[in-house]
């Protein structure tokens, strides 16, 4: 039942986890095409800004061309020539000339009867040019176009030369004229939008009601040109399905791979703890025993007692690893609870002895453990041995809660027993903390060790450790001792300095322990 129940979650959490992914991935093809759709309605701009320019520049040479025709003012000769050129011009519907702002002949009517004064109102005026957008046009009634009405030229332009060669549905554009004095924009062709004149000359994008608009301006004519295309068609036009569809299998690959892989890792880590509570249930856990010396002297004077477990496979897993998963679980005072039981019934005799002491290392959650303190004292009464003889390492970084760790070592020192902090330098107190913390001894870590008689920096930090803890009448231990010239180095920073290492002996079981402690003796 158990086992369905984890199976249906297990599967639920990585159809969450593919549902996330797949609606990430989604987005961001999303986002991915949006961008891709507005590169390209700026390159729509950019073919319409060129195509108005060059119909600026032509308007702009045939005004020339016919200011210095030298032909008579609308004679038949002029009449033919501004003619000939509607004829060749690509985008020019009609010429005329004009004067005093009336109009004489046309390309289309000839020589007027009555010379033609226009009074429609410009929709835009700059300087004496004068523009009419899809005006009826003044020089050929019945036609439609923009004209641009010089002092002496008039104009009309046909607005399909801006259609037949960019039209690109669903991007509309609109052509605008601006003054240069006022920056006003003024509307020429094409189709209305709704920018401001500010916003169409910062030739931002900008998104009105759901149509992202894309503004340009020429930096040689009065000329400006707004884009536009609507979200959701470039969201539908540049739909590419099997691009979607392959973000969204990679986005649904990932989004169920995440939550299996820390599925996998956190049932890993039960499975571990559960081994771990059955090897203590069958007795593959054991207590190993390290010497710890004088160091002027050799003489052992202690050990520290480590948890050691071989399991099924006759393998020897890393005390680092299970105290870990033990602690992470919940259940690191079952350990000590064994390693204490364990050491008052392997070496309760040489506890016995005047100043042999065995430290047992502890952790902030056995302290937290309402039977811990009980327990303690039960081994001590049971073994009908002194206080003073079991000894508690507490690591630094475990002491970090400050008030919670004063309290406990206090309440463990009024028990009689001798508080060390253990693995010194690795974890966040201050060497003034130490202070409050008010232990009896520290225990100096083998990094620091490892460093002496190096220029590591850590090394400079030696001194100023024993100093404190001499200061502070700390009682020291140097952890990690593998060479005479380590042992040199501490036996000469004075006081009396403990060791304990490889150089010494490797943590051994109880047995193998106490023969070495009396051939030590002899
Ligand atoms: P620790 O309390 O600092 O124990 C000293 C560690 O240093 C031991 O590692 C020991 O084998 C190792 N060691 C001793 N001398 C030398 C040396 O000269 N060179 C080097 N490189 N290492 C040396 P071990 O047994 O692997 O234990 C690792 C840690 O696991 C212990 O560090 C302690 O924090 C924890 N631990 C071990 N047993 C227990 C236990 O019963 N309860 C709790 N709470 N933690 C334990
Ligand atoms: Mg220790
Ligand atoms: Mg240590």
């Amino acid at each position: 039942m158990a086992k369905q129940r984890t199976f249906v979650e297990t599967a639920l959490l990585i159809l969450c986890g593919i549902g996330l992914g797949m609606t990430v991935a989604w987005f961001t093809a999303q986002a991915f095409q949006l961008r891709v759709g507005q590169e390209e309605l700026r390159r729509y701009g950019v073919h319409v800004l060129g195509n108005a320019e060059g119909i600026a520049k032509e308007a702009r040479a045939i005004a020339e061309a016919v200011d210095t025709d030298n032909l008579p003012f609308c004679s038949d000769q002029e009449l033919a020539f501004l003619r000939r050129t509607v004829f060749y011009s690509l985008n020019m519907k009609e010429l005329g000339r004009s004067k005093d702002g009336k109009l004489y002949c046309t390309t289309s009517q000839g020589r007027l009867a009555e010379p033609f004064q226009s009074h429609a109102v410009p929709d835009a005026v700059d300087g004496n040019v004068r523009f009419y957008a899809f005006t009826p046009l003044a020089i050929a009634p019945g036609a439609a176009g923009m004209v641009i009405a010089n002092p002496d030229v008039s104009f009309a332009i046909n607005p399909e030369a801006f259609k037949d060669r960019y039209d690109s549905p669903p991007m509309i554009y609109t052509v605008l004229f601006y003054a240069r004095d006022s920056r006003r924009t003024f509307y020429a062709l094409g189709h209305r939008q709704p920018l401001t004149d500010e916003e169409v000359m910062a030739q931002q994008m900008v998104e009105r009601s759901s149509v992202f608009y894309q503004p340009l301006c020429s930096s040689t004519y009065r000329i400006c040109v707004v884009v536009a295309e609507p979200r959701a068609a470039m969201l539908v036009l540049r739909n590419h399905k099997s691009q979607i569809a392959l973000r969204m299998a990679i986005g649904a690959m990932l989004g169920g791979l995440i939550p299996l892989t820390l599925i996998l890792f956190f049932s890993r880590q039960r499975t571990f703890a559960r081994q771990l509570r059955r090897a203590l249930r069958r007795g593959e856990l054991s207590v190993a025993y390290q010497p710890i010396v004088d160091l002027d002297t050799r003489a052992i004077v202690g050990a520290e007692a480590l948890a050691r477990w071989t399991n099924g496979a006759n393998e020897d897993v890393p005390p680092t690893l299970f105290i870990d998963a033990a602690e992470r679980s919940g259940f690191i005072y079952e350990i000590t609870r064994f390693v204490l039981s364990r050491v008052v019934e392997e070496v309760d005799d040489l506890m016995r002895r005047d100043h042999f002491r065995v430290n047992v290392n502890i952790t902030m959650q056995d302290l937290g453990d309402p039977n811990f303190f009980a327990h303690l004292r039960q081994c001590i009464e049971t073994a009908r041995i002194d206080p003073g003889a079991l000894s508690l390492e507490l690591t630094e970084r475990s002491t970090g809660d400050r008030d919670t760790a004063t309290e406990a070592i206090s309440r463990l020192r009024a028990s009689g027993h001798k508080v060390y902090i253990d693995d010194f330098g690795t974890g966040y107190s201050s060497l003034a903390y130490l202070h409050e913390l008010a232990a009896d001894a520290i225990k100096i870590d083998r990094a620091f060790t490892a460093t002496v008689g190096t220029q590591a920096v850590t090394a400079s930090v030696v001194p100023q450790i024993l100093d404190m803890a001499s200061q502070l009448e700390l009682e020291v231990v140097v952890e990690g001792i593998e060479s005479e010239r380590q042992v040199e180095y501490f036996s000469e920073a004075g006081g009396a300095i403990l060791g304990q290492g490889w150089l010494f002996g490797e943590p051994v079981p109880a047995m193998q322990f106490k023969r070495q402690f009396r051939t030590a003796l002899q």
